[in-house]
């Protein structure tokens, strides 16, 4: 049985209304609405706490590390060159880690609900 009111995953992945797939979850960067631009949900009662940071500390500080140990044992590079690749590297990457992990959890927290 296919529910039409189901969360979606794919709607939260891309920082999608998981209810509705119509309007965006997100009124900045990071920030998420009070409530669904299109159905109105609310999505206040969601609360996704330190879940994204977690994701964003481990996925982006595992890669940026792992990358930065290959760049320097294959180049060499003074220190600045690893503060000008990894550090925009890591700010944009958590970033949108965030953004996924953001909508992942709060499209899981509606199909609890
Ligand atoms: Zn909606």
């Amino acid at each position: 049985m296919n529910n039409p009111h189901k969360p979606k995953w794919k709607a939260g992945f891309f920082g999608f209304c998981p209810k509705c797939e119509k309007a965006k979850i997100f009124k900045g960067i990071i920030s998420i609405k009070d409530n669904c631009n299109h159905c109105g949900e609310d999505f206040s009662k969601y609360e996704t706490a330190d879940g994204p940071a977690f994701f964003a500390i481990i996925i982006i500080g595992t890669l940026a590390g792992i990358f930065a140990a290959i760049t320097e044992i294959m180049h060499e590079p003074p220190f600045w060159v690893h503060l000008l690749l990894w550090a925009p590297f890591s700010i944009i990457g958590s970033i949108i880690i965030i953004r996924i992990s953001k909508g992942l959890m709060i499209a899981h927290q509606m199909r609890l609900t």
